[in-house]
C-alpha cells in the first residue's frame, strides 16, 4: 500500500519537474509563477520520493494480499484434515513408542482427571527420526484414537519471503486448533522452521518460530491442543523449542527391526492376495535396513508385478522383483553395455562377492550384471540377522568387501575403471567413522568433531591408512583365489544373474582350492 502511495505521488512531481526543466533551461520562458527557489524544492522533493520508493522495493513487506488469504487458506486446508480414520491398529510393530503415547492419548481423553489433579497436559511431542518410518502415521493414529481434529502443516509452508506471513500462518492454525479442540497439529519437517537461530539469521525464519514459541506457551488448561513435530534432524533444532513446556517428550522412531517388518508387511498384504508361496518372515529378514514407507512399497510393487504378470495371487517371485526393484532401481530393458565393459563389471560384481562370501559378511541373495537405475551391476545381499554392535575386525572386513571390486579390476585387467566410485565413498566413510566417530584407529579412544581442523591431516592420513590396509589384504585374497573369481564371472557372463545357491555351489566346486586369507 505504502509503495502504491509513494508511486502515485512519484509520477505527478517527475512530470512537473520535467515541465520546469524543460521551460526554464530548453525554452528559457519562466513557467506559471515558479521562483528557482521553488522550482529546486520541486526537484528534491521528485529525488527523495524516487529515493524512498526504491527502498520500499528492497524491504521485506508485509503483503496484504497474501495475509488476506492465509485465513480463507488455512480453512480450506483443514476441511480435508478432520478427523482422520486411522487408529493404533493400523501402525504395525512400534510397540514401545505406541506405549509411550498412551499417556498423552489417556491425557486427552480423560483431561478432567488430569486437571484435578492438577497435572498439566503435555503441550508437545517431537518424532525423528529417518524418513519413512511412520511419524506422519502415528500423529495421525494419536487423533484417531483421541477423536481429536488433525490438523497437518508441513515446516516448509511457514518459510515465506514476507514478513510476517509465516508468524501469521502459524496463528491462523493454532487458532483453528483451539476453536475445534480437541485437537492435534502435526508439523511435519519442522527444521525449516525450527534451526537454531544463532546459525541461520533470518527475519522471517525468527519470527515464525518465535510466534510458534508464543503460541505454544499461550495454551490454557482447557485447551486441549497437542502438537506433534517431526524431523530427521533434531540436532539442528533451536533449544528454546525444546525445552521443557514447549517439544519436551522426544521419541526416536528408527528403521524397523525383523519382528517390526514383519508386522508391517502384514498389514501391507492383508487385503491382497498372496500365494501359499509367500512367507512374510522370509521377507522381512531379506529387507533389513528398509524403512516402513518402504516396506508398503514392496506389497504394493509385488501386487503391480503380479498383475503385470496376469497372475490372480501375488507369489514370492512378485516380492523378490518388488525387493530388488526397491534396492536397485528399474531395470534397464535395452542396455548398451559393451562387451568389454560388461566382461569388467562381471569381474567387478564377482569380486565383491568373493569377498563377501569369504569374510561372511551378509548373505548374498543374488549377483546380477543386468543393469539397474545407474548400476551396470549389483550383489543383493542382506545380513542374516539385526545388528546393532560391530566389532573393529567387522567393519574392516566390511570395507575389504566394498574394494573387493575394484581389485578384482586390478589384477584381471590391471586396469581400474570408474565403477569403482560408490564403492569408494562408502568406504571411506567407514573408515572416518572409525577414526572420528569410533575410536578405532592410531588417533586413539577419541571422537574428532569436524571443526578440529588442527587435526584434519591426521585424519586424513588415518583414513588413508585403514583404506590401503584393506586394498592389500583384499588383493592378497583375490590373488590366491583367483579361481574362484573367474568361474563366478564366467557364470554371470553366461547366465547375467546367479543366486545365493548357485554362488555357493561354485564355492562347493571349488572348495579344496579355497584360500581363507584371514
Ligand atoms: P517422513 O519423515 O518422510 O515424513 P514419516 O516418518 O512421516 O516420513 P509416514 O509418512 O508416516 O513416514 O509413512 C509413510 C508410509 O509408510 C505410511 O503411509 C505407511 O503406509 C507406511 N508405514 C510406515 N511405518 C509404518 C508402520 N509402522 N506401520 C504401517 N505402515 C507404516
Amino acid at each position: 500500500m505504502k509503495k502504491k502511495i509513494v508511486f502515485a505521488l512519484f509520477i505527478p512531481s517527475l512530470v512537473l519537474s520535467s515541465i520546469l526543466v524543460y521551460s526554464k533551461y530548453l525554452n528559457n520562458i519562466s513557467f506559471m509563477s515558479f521562483t528557482m527557489t521553488d522550482s529546486i524544492l520541486v526537484w528534491l522533493i521528485t529525488l527523495g520520493l524516487f529515493v524512498y520508493y526504491l527502498k520500499l522495493e528492497q524491504k521485506p513487506q508485509l503483503v496484504p494480499a497474501a495475509m488476506s488469504n492465509e485465513k480463507k487458506k488455512c480453512e480450506e486446508k483443514s476441511k480435508d484434515n478432520n478427523k482422520p480414520d486411522v487408529s493404533f491398529r493400523d501402525v504395525a510393530g512400534l510397540d514401545e513408542v505406541k506405549e509411550e503415547l498412551q499417556e498423552t492419548i489417556d491425557f486427552i481423553n480423560h483431561s478432567e482427571k488430569y486437571l484435578k489433579m492438577g497435572a498439566k497436559i503435555p503441550r508437545g511431542i517431537l518424532f525423528h527420526g529417518p524418513p519413512g518410518t511412520g511419524k506422519t502415521l502415528l500423529a495421525k493414529a494419536v487423533a484417531g484414537e483421541t477423536n481429536s481434529n488433525f490438523l497437518y502443516a508441513s515446516g516448509s509452508e511457514f518459510v515465506e519471503k514476507y514478513v510476517g506471513v509465516g508468524a501469521k500462518r502459524v496463528r491462523t492454525l493454532f487458532e483453528k486448533a483451539k476453536k475445534d479442540a480437541p485437537s492435534i497439529i502435526f508439523i511435519d519437517e519442522i527444521d525449516a522452521i525450527g534451526t537454531k537461530r544463532n546459525i541461520e539469521s533470518n527475519n522471517e525464519k525468527d519470527q515464525t518460530l518465535n510466534q510458534l514459541l508464543v503460541e505454544m506457551d499461550g495454551f490454557n488448561r482447557s485447551n486441549t491442543v497437542i502438537v506433534i513435530g517431526a524431523t530427521n534432524r533434531l540436532d539442528l533444532l533451536d533449544e528454546a523449542l525444546l525445552r521443557p513446556g514447549r517439544f519436551d517428550r522426544h521419541i526416536h522412531i528408527g528403521n524397523p527391526n525383523v519382528h517390526s517388518r514383519e508386522e508391517i508387511l502384514k498389514v501391507h498384504t492383508k487385503d491382497k492376495p498372496l500365494d501359499p508361496s509367500v512367507d512374510i518372515k522370509k521377507i522381512a529378514k531379506k529387507t533389513h535396513g528398509f524403512s516402513g514407507a518402504q516396506l508398503a512399497n514392496i506389497a504394493n510393487e509385488a501386487a503391480i508385478f503380479a498383475v503385470r504378470n496376469n497372475k490372480h495371487l501375488i507369489d514370492i517371485t512378485h516380492f523378490e522383483a518388488a525387493i530388488e526393484r526397491v534396492v536397485a532401481g528399474l531395470e534397464i530393458k535395452h542396455p548398451s553395455v559393451l562387451l568389454k565393459e560388461k566382461n569388467m563389471v562381471a569381474h567387478h560384481e564377482a569380486g565383491h562377492a568373493l569377498i563377501g562370501n569369504i569374510l561372511k559378511i551378509n548373505m548374498i541373495q543374488k549377483i546380477s550384471i543386468v543393469p539397474r537405475g545407474q548400476a551396470l551391476g549389483y550383489v543383493l545381499n542382506f545380513p542374516d540377522e539385526d545388528r546393532y554392535l560391530f566389532t573393529k575386525n567387522e567393519l574392516l572386513n566390511k570395507i575389504k568387501v566394498l574394494l573387493g571390486g575394484r581389485v578384482a579390476e586390478q589384477i584381471i585387467f590391471n586396469e581400474i575403471t570408474t565403477g569403482a566410485s560408490n564403492d569408494l565413498e562408502k568406504a571411506t566413510e567407514i573408515a572416518k567413522q572409525m577414526v572420528c566417530k569410533y575410536g578405532m584407529s592410531s588417533l586413539g579412544n577419541v571422537v574428532i568433531k569436524e571443526n578440529y581442523r588442527f587435526k584434519y591431516n591426521k585424519i586424513e592420513n588415518e583414513i588413508k591408512r585403514i583404506i590401503e590396509e584393506c586394498y592389500d589384504d583384499t588383493m592378497k585374497i583375490i590373488e590366491e583365489n583367483k579361481i574362484i573369481l573367474e568361474d563366478i564371472a564366467e557364470h554371470l557372463l553366461e547366465k547375467e544373474s546367479i543366486s545365493g545357491e548357485e554362488l555357493d555351489s561354485i564355492f562347493n566346486k571349488h572348495k579344496y582350492q579355497l584360500k581363507n586369507a584371514t
